[in-house]
């Protein structure tokens, strides 16, 4: 049996379309356009196309789109005078900092200086305690996404066993917090982490984020089980050509699982999508709006 294929840019074009909606309707109702302002230090190529697709897709829903690119000396003095005008700005809703950051800036120190409310990537030690304490946050745009699908699939996920693999504050952490306020039974493992492949075969939902290519094995898998494969990663199988893979064997997986999210195509489309979802419920949320359902955890 083939798995059933969860297909992330569907799921984002839809998410999207339902941000465009609210955004014109802020627009119409209030006169209010939500603002995402992205902040680029350096020239990381990767960061540099995530933050053309940022801006790409924050205008086509309507958004305001800030940018901001600082030379990669920009001193931590510099970027927290600009994250400070941004949290000032009446305009600016929603303000994202790519990372990684050049590595004389302390990526904590400048996560934490952003605006709580306006943290659109959920990743300010405050919003961290919110989501832990089953508090109204904001909830980090990767494992927004990915609980999504689940629940799009599902419908409720509650009593499912569910395994996260890796434990970065980005992903895995959020993502099994997340998974526990919908009421699964969630064992977190990691780089430590002996049994891994009898731990993942117990689970109904294998969540990978460990940045390992095709590290999880297809007979890992428990027949029928749902598989999100967060992992991006850039190899050559041997032909000289570059491709993208995810952390889970997908050939192998796809055959096992009863369904599961490819990469391409998968987890990655949602994570913008989530972002600018993220933006319009800053915007809402400092304006005391009604927040629109299906925008948020
Ligand atoms: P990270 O390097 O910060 O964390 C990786 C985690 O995996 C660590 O907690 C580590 O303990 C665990 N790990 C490493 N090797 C392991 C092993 N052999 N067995 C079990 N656990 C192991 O990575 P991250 O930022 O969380 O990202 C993880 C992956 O997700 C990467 O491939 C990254 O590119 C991808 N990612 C994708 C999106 C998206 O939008 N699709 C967003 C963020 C990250």
């Amino acid at each position: 049996m083939t798995a059933h294929i969860i297909d992330g840019k569907a799921s984002a074009a839809t998410l999207r379309e339902r941000v465009a909606s609210h955004v014109s309707h802020l627009k119409q109702t209030y006169g209010i356009t939500p603002g995402l302002a992205v902040v680029l230090v350096g020239e990381d190529p990767a960061s540099q196309v995530y933050v053309r697709s940022k801006e790409k897709q924050t205008i086509e829903a309507g958004m305001n789109s800030y940018e901001h690119k600082l030379p990669a000396g920009t001193t931590a003095g510099e970027l927290l005078a600009l994250i400070n005008q941004l949290n000032n700005d009446p305009q600016v809703h929603g303000i994202l900092v790519q990372l990684p950051l050049p590595e004389h800036l302390d990526e904590m120190l400048m996560i934490n200086a952003i605006a709580l409310a306006k943290d659109v990537d959920g990743f300010h030690i405050s919003n961290a305690g919110l989501l832990a304490t089953g508090q109204k946050g904001m909830v980090p745009c990767t494992p927004l996404g990915c609980l999504m699908m689940l629940r799009e699939h599902y419908g409720s996920l509650s009593g499912l066993n569910a395994v996260v693999i890796g434990r970065s504050n980005i992903v895995g952490k959020p993502m099994a917090q997340l998974l526990l306020r919908d009421n699964c039974s969630v064992t977190m493992v990691h780089s430590r982490t002996q049994n891994l492949a009898e731990i993942v075969s117990r689970a109904d939902i294998v969540a990978a984020a460990l940045g390992r290519p095709l590290f999880i094995q297809g007979e890992w898998i428990k027949p029928g089980a749902t598989v999100i494969d967060v992992g991006i990663n850039r190899i050559d199988q041997g032909d000289g050509i570059m491709r993208l893979v995810g952390d889970v064997d997908y050939e192998a997986a796809k055959n096992i699982a009863g369904a599961i999210t490819p990469v391409p195509g998968g987890v990655g489309p949602m994570t913008i999508a989530c972002l600018l979802a993220n933006t319009v419920t800053a915007c809402c949320r400092s304006h005391s709006f009604p927040e629109p359902a299906g925008l948020t955890a």
